[in-house]
């Protein structure tokens, strides 16, 4: 084989317990659909050597790399509040760990290949629309800025997986800082596995916030990790989806790019999710879901926070509860900037606030409406031009206090908003046309993507016109 992964695997030197090791299932006939060139690049990866026919190979889970150490992770998790103490990977496996260019742990983990022993009923696999929908969207959400998992490549099965009918075969290549969950912890929270809870405590330390210095310090760090996460989502427009415990990263990556979407018109209530029936996870619900979600994590560790239970209560009560404000000055620090102010005043939130609302009243395009703020007609994204007329003197007279005058804070709202996102109808016409065997438009998408606030092709800032227009996304798996 010519292809060589530097690989340092260090979560297969956990207990038995936290993983089954298993190798892929091999494929019929491996095509490579896409490869992340600079991504490669930064693991210590030679992108030739991954389009060559070994690399392609060792992508579909048909070669398994030396040095690699296969295995799926062991987790459970709170899906939309119901508690299952028995998922993990049922259809991912972790190839193993190497460190970047900035000697940062990497997992290398392939999504869609083949069945574990935490398949349940499912096949273990994955069609092509989920696996281009999160290549897309992982790698959209880096360009933007925010903590996620990445996608390394994307390969065809040569394999239909069946589900309304049957589709086209693909598998991920995914990357991320680690697939620690806060479901993770609560696996060995509900076995009562002390020793687990505290080693896998100590690995998640070491790996991701070696400065914390106890249980209840990491705790703190990984709510200001979260709380900054979801403020970074609501500043984009970006609904999840599937904010259970098991999608919560506990390093605060973006996980888990089911039915999320990038809204078009803005609305607090908006929900995508075809599963998502009661709105559990609607865009303005997410920052209560993150602080429930943190509170199942510090219920998982709370022996290692104290001994005495009521004492570690009441410091992980105490602890889950900032996280309200935390979401808030990184929100505000958002939206400030989202309207070219880099200074503070109190007021500012009623401020956005009054807009987000006649935003919402309208059905304003949430990435078009902020954009046009630093364009030359601002009032242009307005459906009614009398919403941002009655808005505009406020803010004009902020901008003055604020001082730094308008092209730095032009220029600060251009780096701010993007003008380009991956709308869902972009992403459906990227997938429907890969079914047929075209990728292009899944190329030209990516392409626009990777810089989000510079406007290479200005069709792609349109909201969807009625007939395109995505109501309703699925997991799909
Ligand atoms: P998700 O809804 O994507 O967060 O997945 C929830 C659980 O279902 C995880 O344990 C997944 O590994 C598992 N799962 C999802 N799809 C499949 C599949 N096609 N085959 C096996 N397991 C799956
Ligand atoms: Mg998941
Ligand atoms: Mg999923």
């Amino acid at each position: 084989m010519n292809l060589h992964v530097p690989f340092d695997n260090s979560y297969g030197r956990l207990p038995d317990r936290f993983f089954t090791r298993i190798a892929p299932t091999p494929v019929t006939d491996p095509s490579l659909i896409a490869l992340n060139d600079p991504l490669a690049r930064d693991l210590g990866l030679d992108p030739k050597a991954l389009r060559a026919p070994d690399g392609v190979a060792a992508l579909a889970g048909n070669a398994v790399p030396e040095g690699a150490d296969p295995l799926a992770q062991a987790y459970a998790g709170h899906q939309f509040g119901g508690f299952s103490p028995q998922l993990g990977d049922g259809r991912a496996i972790l190839l193993g760990e190497v460190l970047d260019s900035n000697g940062i742990r990497r997992d290398i983990q392939l999504k869609g290949s083949g069945p574990t022993p935490y398949s349940r009923m499912g096949d273990g696999r994955a069609w092509v629309g989920p696996v281009l929908r999160e290549y897309i969207v992982s790698e959209a959400m880096h360009a933007l800025g925010i903590p996620t998992t990445r996608a390394l490549a994307a390969v065809a099965t040569g394999e239909p997986v069946v589900r309304e009918r049957p589709f086209p075969g693909a598998v991920l290549t995914r990357v991320a800082s680690s697939h620690i969950r806060v479901g993770t912890f609560q696996f060995f929270a509900v076995r009562e596995d002390a020793e687990a809870i505290e080693k896998l405590t100590q690995y998640v330390i070491e790996r991701h916030y070696p400065d914390a210095t106890d249980a209840l310090d990491l705790l703190n760090r990984v709510i200001a990790r979260q709380a900054r996460l979801v403020a970074q989502w609501m500043g984009v427009g970006f609904i999840h989806g599937v904010m259970n415990t098991d999608n919560t990263h506990v390093a605060g990556e973006t996980i888990d790019y089911g039915p999320c979407a990038f809204m078009d018109a803005y609305h607090p209530g908006k929900v995508f999710s075809s599963i998502d029936q009661f709105g559990r996870y609607a865009y303005g619900k997410q920052p209560e879901i993150a602080v429930w979600n943190l509170a199942q994590f510090a219920t998982a560790i709370l022996p290692l926070i104290d001994a005495d239970r009521d004492t570690a209560i009441e410091k992980a009560t105490e602890a889950v509860h900032r996280f309200p404000d935390l979401y808030a000055d990184a929100w505000a620090e958002i939206f400030r900037a989202k309207i070219g102010l880099a200074t503070a005043e109190p007021e500012d939130i009623k401020l956005i606030e009054r807009l987000l609302t006649s935003m919402a009243t309208l059905g304003a395009d949430f990435t078009n409406t902020f954009r046009a703020l630093s364009g030359d007609d601002p009032a242009a994204a307005f459906a009614e031009r009398e919403a941002f007329d009655a808005w505009a003197p406020d803010w004009h007279a902020r901008l003055e206090r604020d001082g730094q005058g308008w092209p730095a804070q032009k220029a600060l709202m251009e780096r701010t908003n993007p003008a380009v996102t991956p709308r869902n109808h972009r992403i459906e016409q990227a997938i429907s046309a890969a079914v047929k065997g075209d990728y292009s438009p899944f190329f030209k998408l990516n392409e626009v993507l990777a810089t989000p606030f510079a406007l290479s092709e200005p069709a792609y800032a349109d909201p969807p016109k009625a007939d395109e227009e995505v109501r309703r996304t699925f997991c799909g798996t």
